[in-house]
């Protein structure tokens, strides 16, 4: 038995600070930007987390993702469960394995070959590998505060936790390596273009975010990822499209699907991670299969991982695709509608000047009068109002992200007695947003 005997938060707080640096083991946990003390999760099914001190809230968190069918789905469970009476782990390959491949390459086609690996960062670090392998080039173009995971090309200039700290990127990046990052203003055209007439023999990859989520959600603006890669492409350069929040979530397809780009216009890699494991340790590359196929053991790029394509996590990202079915990316929407409506009206009510920004069922708040388009509209909006909402809503019975910057996150198992919670929550909220 694994359980704590630890019953409340604050005590658990004191106690994990004593043992693991801050408490926490991510730190986007840490209620860093809104201060107080994180809830200790002891369980959590359908919409609903419970704490350690048997406080029951509606999650609009899902693990940050992964929980596209809601917590503890009976079906994933079943089938980790299943796949553990089996052997947890055989460093050799499975059919389930094969089929999870076949799946990804069913919804997103342009994905050819897939790797699976554990993390996603794991998945955009080996993405960079090979288009550094593909083009025997050195720089990478990245997007200010996107954020791809924790490896060091990409922790510069990143989103998530380094936006919702301030913190301007890593320490322990060497010199070196930050040097080969060029890290351009989002959704400008024209400094792609300079960057490219500057560099573009020295360019192996851009990497973008499918839809930037990191620094609250920015919707892609039509065409500009396709410009992005015709861009790429014009200088021998590849584009990488990170759909590791994106994928399977946004759309049965990704970004990719609700974009639908091909040929000159499309991704030479995606990056795949959260929904693709089902709430299990795992993440996933695919793309053209000549640029896949450099990989080893067929080719010259090395990628490898003891627990990659671990049985119990393709158990899980299996069961869980295979019954994200149209009905499950509908109820997703509609979940979306009603609480996306109930935030503005909250607001509304109370004059507190704000946007959403969306894109399929992923969205997030700005306290501004228009959309953040960039990483610098992004931060200059009203941050101050957060907090007090943030905390409304969690004494409310409401578990939002501890950050502005990120986006929130619904699940198919949101029923109308969940979201009726969400929305009695919110007039006290958006009050205290107000104050
Ligand atoms: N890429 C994007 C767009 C992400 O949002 C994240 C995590 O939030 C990652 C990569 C890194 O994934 P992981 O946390 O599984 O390493």
């Amino acid at each position: 038995m694994t359980e704590t005997t630890t019953t409340t938060n604050d005590a658990l707080f004191d106690r994990a600070r004593r043992s693991i640096p801050g408490g926490v083991n991510s730190p986007v946990r840490a209620f860093g930007s809104v201060g107080g003390t994180p809830r200790f999760i002891r369980s959590a099914r359908g919409p609903y987390v419970t704490d350690v001190e048997g406080v029951e809230r509606v999650d609009l968190v899902a693990s940050w993702g992964p929980a596209l069918l809601g917590h503890a789905h009976p079906a994933i469970v079943d089938a980790v469960q299943q796949a553990a009476a089996r052997g947890l782990s055989f460093g050799a390959p499975t059919g389930a394995e094969v089929e999870l491949a076949e799946e990804i390459t069913r919804r997103v086609p342009i994905a050819e070959r897939v790797r699976l690996v554990s993390t996603g960062t794991e998945a955009t670090m080996t993405a960079i590998r090979l288009a550094r392998g593909a083009t025997g080039r050195d720089l990478l173009v990245k997007f200010d505060g996107h954020y791809h995971g924790h490896s060091d090309a990409l922790l510069v200039a990143a989103g998530s936790g380094l936006a919702t700290l301030a913190m301007p990127g890593s320490s322990g990046i060497p010199d070196a390596v930050a040097a080969t990052t060029i890290v351009l203003p989002y959704d400008d055209e024209a400094a792609v273009e300079a960057a490219f007439a500057e560099h573009g023999d020295r360019i192996a990859a851009i990497i973008t975010e499918a839809a930037p989520a990191n620094i609250g959600l920015i919707a892609p603006r039509p065409g500009f990822h396709a410009f992005l890669a015709r861009t790429a492409h014009a200088h021998g350069a590849l584009l990488i499209s990170d759909e590791v929040l994106t994928g399977f979530r946004v759309h049965a397809s990704g970004m990719w699907g609700i974009e639908g780009t091909t040929g000159d216009e499309a991704p030479d890699i995606l990056t795949f991670g959260k929904v693709v494991g089902g709430g299990m340790p795992l993440a996933a590359l695919g793309g053209r299969r000549e640029v896949m196929d450099l990989l080893a053991p067929l080719g010259p790029v090395y990628q490898a991982g003891t627990l990659s394509g671990n049985p119990l996590a393709v158990a899980a990202g299996l069961t869980q695709l295979r019954l994200a079915d149209d009905a499950v990316y509908a109820r997703l929407d509609a979940v979306a509608d009603a609480i996306t409506a109930g935030l503005t009206d909250a607001l509304a009510a109370e004059g507190v000047e704000h946007t959403i920004a969306r894109v399929g069922s992923l969205f997030s708040l700005a306290f501004a009068a228009s959309a953040p388009r960039t990483y610098d509209d992004a931060k200059a909006q009203a941050v101050f109002r957060h907090a007090p909402f943030f905390h409304a809503m969690l004494d409310g019975g409401v578990a939002l992200p501890p950050s502005l910057f990120e986006s929130w996150f619904v699940t198919a198992a949101h029923d109308d007695a969940a979201i009726e919670r969400v929305l009695a929550a919110l007039p006290a909220a958006a009050r205290a947003a107000a104050a």
